[in-house]
């Protein structure tokens, strides 16, 4: 086997090349030669020049070390490793800021994102002179059906709640023009959710409508509980509806409250007053827990005020392969 050694020859990546292509992984050992392999095919077909920016946000299988192996017969290939799993936001925040093309394409590493939609989707950014071409999923094969029902619930809550206009149905598989990637570079923000953060730019973003697969190897990297912080990422960083409620809720409250002084007070001159501590402690509670859900909405606000106010690196780079070190970081 012969090892390349990019940085001192000259090789394809001398210079910025048109296209970039960032996956991130976790835990993907078992797929990335699979993923690998039909992503350089379909990049090949386009006869444009290229690099894969392959990013390892933390895995505890052989990832890496895949990486390292995929990278030394092909100078095509850029490998990031992360210090620890930072999220699949973050290690994509990581591969764009790494990234070089004039264009770049966001994928999953774990075949539910066909690679050969490449080619429709450049055309279509040709077409369109679109800064950014957004995949939308048509079918979702092989997920559960909560998994299928909460993201569809979720995706129209959010656009109900937020000023933003976020696509429904999409994920971050997209591809992007050069300028979108610098703003998204430049955005500062701690708790990233890039498919809104990508909307909030603006400009002219067209769908492409495909079909997502069900996974080749691997697990999911989002169990319920990620699913949650991602949720409550993408609705508080882009909507302060929730803090409005508290404002609704308090109103009707207030109305509550006044309505209940009125029959009060008549029960009281009718001389029917005292009966059961039922109502009252219903009452009680029900303040209470009206209470206690602003503070905490009013907390999950402050909370993230203080996270963004820290500015600490949105990721700590390990290992990094190929490319020159950008400044900065
Ligand atoms: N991923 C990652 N870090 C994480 C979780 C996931 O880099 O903390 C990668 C994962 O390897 C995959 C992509 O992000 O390439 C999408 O994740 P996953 O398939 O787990 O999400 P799902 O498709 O189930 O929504
Ligand atoms: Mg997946």
């Amino acid at each position: 086997m012969t090892v390349q050694h990019p940085e001192t020859t000259a090789h394809p990546m001398s210079q910025a090349p048109a296209l970039s292509i960032v996956a991130p992984c976790l835990n993907e050992a078992a797929g990335l030669d699979a993923f690998l392999a039909r992503m350089i095919a379909a990049a090949e077909t386009t006869g444009l020049s290229y690099e894969i920016v392959l990013v390892d946000d933390g895995s505890t299988d052989q990832t890496w070390a895949r990486m390292v192996q995929a990278r030394a017969s092909n100078p095509h290939l850029r490998a990031l490793r992360l210090s620890r799993n930072f999220g699949h936001q973050r290690a994509l925040s990581a591969g764009l800021s790494r990234a070089r093309g004039a264009r770049v394409l966001l994928i999953d590493a774990d075949l539910q994102d066909p690679p050969e939609a490449l080619g429709p989707m450049l055309a279509l950014m040709d077409a369109h002179h679109a800064d950014v071409v957004y995949g939308r999923r048509l079918e979702r094969a092989g997920e559960s059906w909560f998994k299928k029902a909460s993201a569809r619930l979720f995706y129209r809550v959010l656009r109900w709640l937020s000023s933003t206009d976020i696509p429904a149905d999409t994920g971050d598989f997209r591809l992007l023009s050069g300028r979108i990637v610098a703003h998204l570079n430049a955005m500062p923000e701690q708790q990233r959710y890039l498919r809104g953060m990508i909307a909030w730019l603006g400009g002219t973003q067209v769908p492409y409508d495909y079909r997502r697969e069900s996974r080749g190897t691997g697990q999911t990297g989002y169990p319920l509980r990620r699913m949650f912080s991602f949720a409550a990422d993408a609705i508080t960083g882009f909507s302060m509806a929730p803090l409005r409620l508290c404002l609704a809720l308090a109103g009707l409250s207030i109305g509550l409250a006044l309505g209940l002084l009125v029959y009060v007070l008549a029960s009281v001159v009718a001389g029917s007053a005292v009966r059961g501590w039922a109502s009252l402690a219903m009452i009680f509670l029900f303040f209470q827990s009206v209470q206690l859900l602003c503070i905490g909405l009013v907390g999950e606000y402050l909370g993230r005020l203080f996270m963004e106010q820290k500015r600490r690196p949105l990721f700590i780079v390990a290992d990094e392969l190929g490319g020159d070190p950008s400044p900065g970081d």
